[in-house]
């Protein structure tokens, strides 16, 4: 028989075969490939003990059910089932089939819990299909509006209509699948897809916050004008701005710790080898930790932008697009989870996270907390994504010493 580990890898290794495109993983939300992983999990899941069923955004649920307390509460632990495209196996995955296989050791060792634990496939989380992320915890969460339901993906079909195509029923955004009260909280796990932990030689690190972050549009305009012909110190040079104003961006994030800030797209019109760029249209995302310094951070870049312009002869526009607060995680879970990672692992770090998850629209809903396991190379979104059989075994006795230790805190 199967150790947990082996079994969790068999797991994974089976799940990666799901896919959309043959000679690579890409699972995308709806398909058919996602439709396959669904019953493949909820099999694993029956087999754990977990009774399973799906909502009607087709997130998959694995119920474990506890009889010992007269009014019970739940944890939730998950993340997704959809991938990008040419997508690694572990991102996402890994979150879903880790606490399968916990619990399923749990079970064996006849521990009985106190509280119901839920394990969550989302449907979608990468946003890949229709350019809009986080439609299965969304819609767990009753956070899924019908104004959200009208994008298109690229064969023109839209959200509403894809779910009930696939339901075979109206739909109409979910309620909010618990009551806060009745939730001990989300926990995610999920490989780092960053260098960090890689960097310090341990296998698992608790996240202690999920950064906020920012994304705007800005556009530089200034003149075109013949490139041969027109002194530079005539030029109203729009790329030039746009150019120093990546280089500010890019001081500004390495001399504030816990600041991360990219300029990410630039597109130059009239965009010729012998013209002077009339206009630049670029993206900035920031993110840091804490919201306080990242809202400073974007006064000053929006005061940067508007001082190179000036001194350029440009005129300058800035156009927020995306804005999320940083999310906190849970003084007690993650430190439970810290504590577990010391009794494992020998010591236990803490670390933000610089990329979004299910947990941050998880945490409308219920206090949550995040597990990092050490990706090779920081790489994520990547066929090569990779962590080895051991640090999988070292995050499965986690997870297990864990789930265990806040048994134990809630039946004292
Ligand atoms: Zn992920």
């Amino acid at each position: 028989m199967d150790t947990g580990a082996q079994l969790l890898g068999r797991y994974l290794s089976e799940l990666a075969q799901v896919t959309d495109e043959p000679g690579k993983l890409t699972r995308t939300f709806l398909s058919p490939a996602m439709r396959r992983a669904n019953a493949l999990v909820a099999g694993w899941m029956r087999a754990a003990g977990l009774a399973t069923r799906e909502d009607t955004l087709c997130n998959l649920i694995g119920r474990l059910e506890t009889s010992s307390a007269p009014r019970v509460r739940t944890l939730l632990i998950g993340s997704h089932l959809d991938t990008v495209r040419d997508a690694g196996r572990f991102d996402g995955a890994l979150g879903v089939l880790l606490p399968i296989v916990a619990l399923a050791e749990l079970r064996r060792r006849k521990i009985a819990l106190p509280f119901a634990v839920e394990v969550l496939g989302f449907s979608e989380e990468e946003g890949v299909r229709f350019a809009s992320a986080y439609l299965g915890s969304k819609g767990y969460t009753g956070q899924l509006r019908a104004s959200d339901l009208g994008f298109a993906d690229a064969q023109d079909v839209t959200i509403r209509s894809a779910l009930e195509n696939n339901n075979g029923a109206p739909f109409a955004p979910p309620k909010p699948a618990h009551r806060k009260r009745d939730l001990l909280g989300y926990v995610e796990v999920h490989i780092e897809q960053g260098p960090v932990l890689e960097a310090k030689k341990l296998a698992l690190g608790v996240v202690n916050a999920i950064a906020g972050q920012t994304r705007a549009k800005l556009v530089f305009k200034g003149r075109a004008g013949h490139a041969g012909t027109t002194p530079m110190n005539l030029r109203r040079d729009a790329l030039a701005g746009a150019a120093e104003f990546t280089l500010a961006a890019e001081s500004l994030a390495k001399l504030t710790p816990g600041l991360v800030a990219t300029v990410g797209t630039m597109s130059v019109a009239p965009g010729a080898a012998n013209v002077i760029p009339a206009e630049a249209t670029f993206s900035l995302d920031l993110r840091h930790p804490r919201d306080a310094a990242r809202r400073a951070a974007l006064r000053q870049l929006r005061a940067t932008a508007t001082q190179i312009a000036g001194r350029r002869k440009l005129t300058s526009t800035w156009t927020t697009t995306q804005d999320n607060a940083a999310v906190a995680c849970s003084p007690t879970l993650a430190g439970a989870l810290t504590a577990s990672v010391r009794a494992v692992q020998g010591r236990s770090l803490a670390l933000p996270s610089g990329a979004g998850h299910d947990a941050v629209v998880m945490s409308a809903l219920t206090p949550v907390a995040m597990l990092f396991v050490r990706s090779r190379s920081g790489l994520s979104h990547h066929p090569d994504e990779y962590s080895s059989p051991a640090d999988l075994g070292v995050a499965l006795d986690v997870l297990i010493d864990f789930i265990e230790r806040l048994a134990r805190t809630h039946s004292s």
